[in-house]
């Protein structure tokens, strides 16, 4: 049988969870244990885009709102044409402003659930991992996202209102599970930013555990706040080459290896 990608959605409709900073390392902690690895960045505000080396994405000629834009329309724009080639050696498809407009040119579209999906579908036979950046809402595009993807990976940081505003993802996940892609299952919850000093922090991350401990995985890394983690934005590089001995990179290497555990798993 041909190699086909796990495909991950990385979300939670608040903002500043470490989305896109989980993205970025996860997609390259992949990348380092030999994984074809492609990165999608499908928020508008192109932060995952900028990350990676690229401060002015609304200059980007060519993103994956061009693409969609040729599934719908069935005149598809060339894939080697948009792909970025970062030099970690993970693939990026970038994002700018104009997926913005793509979301709102959605709603009259037909089949406007299923554009990533159908997009994504060649591209299945090419990487071992597709994770895609999903912006802070539950929108079109990120419903996109659910539709495609074969899990989703919720980062959740470590205070009370973060965690409380789970319940309505889960039920976004699980009402697109039940309407869409009945495949789709919840990998996992990854805590984040967590403040080892702080006994707070570890109050939330029991209550998070407690909470979910039956129903769904909560990955047993926790990422620990640090400044060096904040500083990876501005360099266009990930953790891993900015500050290989800290914590973070440990936390986002011990992360990978869980997920490449869970996959072996499933497959
Ligand atoms: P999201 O995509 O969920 O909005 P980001 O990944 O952009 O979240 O992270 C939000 C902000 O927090 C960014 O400025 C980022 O650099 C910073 N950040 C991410 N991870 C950490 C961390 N482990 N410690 C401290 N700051 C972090
Ligand atoms: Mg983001």
């Amino acid at each position: 049988m041909k190699k086909q990608s796990t495909i991950i959605a990385v979300v939670n409709q608040k903002g500043g969870t470490a989305k896109t900073t989980t993205v970025e390392n996860l997609g390259i902690g992949l990348s380092r244990q030999n994984k074809k690895v492609l990165l999608i960045d499908t928020d508008p505000q192109a932060s995952l885009t900028i990350s990676l080396g690229y401060p002015r994405p609304d200059d980007l000629e060519l993103t994956l709102s061009d693409l969609l834009n040729g599934t719908i329309s069935e005149n598809p724009v060339a894939l080697d044409e948009v792909l970025i080639h970062q030099q970690e050696g993970i693939e990026l498809i970038p994002s700018n402003i104009s997926l913005a407009g793509l979301e709102v040119s959605l709603v009259n579209t037909m089949n406007r659930e299923r554009i990533l999906k159908q997009f994504l579908e060649p591209l299945r036979e090419r990487y071992d991992y597709i994770l895609l950046d999903c912006m802070p809402s539950l929108g079109m595009l990120t419903v996109n996202a659910l539709a495609a993807s074969d899990a989703t990976l919720v980062p959740v940081q470590a205070n009370y209102l973060s965690a409380k505003g789970l319940e309505q993802l889960l039920s976004t996940i699980n009402q697109v599970k039940r309407q869409i892609n009945p495949k789709l299952c919840i990998e996992g919850i990854l805590i984040t930013m967590v403040d080892a000093r702080t006994n707070y922090a570890k109050d939330i991350s029991n209550l998070i555990r407690n909470t979910y401990c039956n129903k769904i995985t909560v990955f047993k890394t926790e990422i620990p706040r640090s400044v060096r983690a904040a500083e990876t934005s501005a360099e266009g590089k990930s953790i891993f080459a900015y500050d290989p001995s800290g914590k973070v990179a440990e936390a986002y290497e011990s992360l990978t290896q869980e997920v490449l555990k869970y996959d072996q798993k499933r497959n």
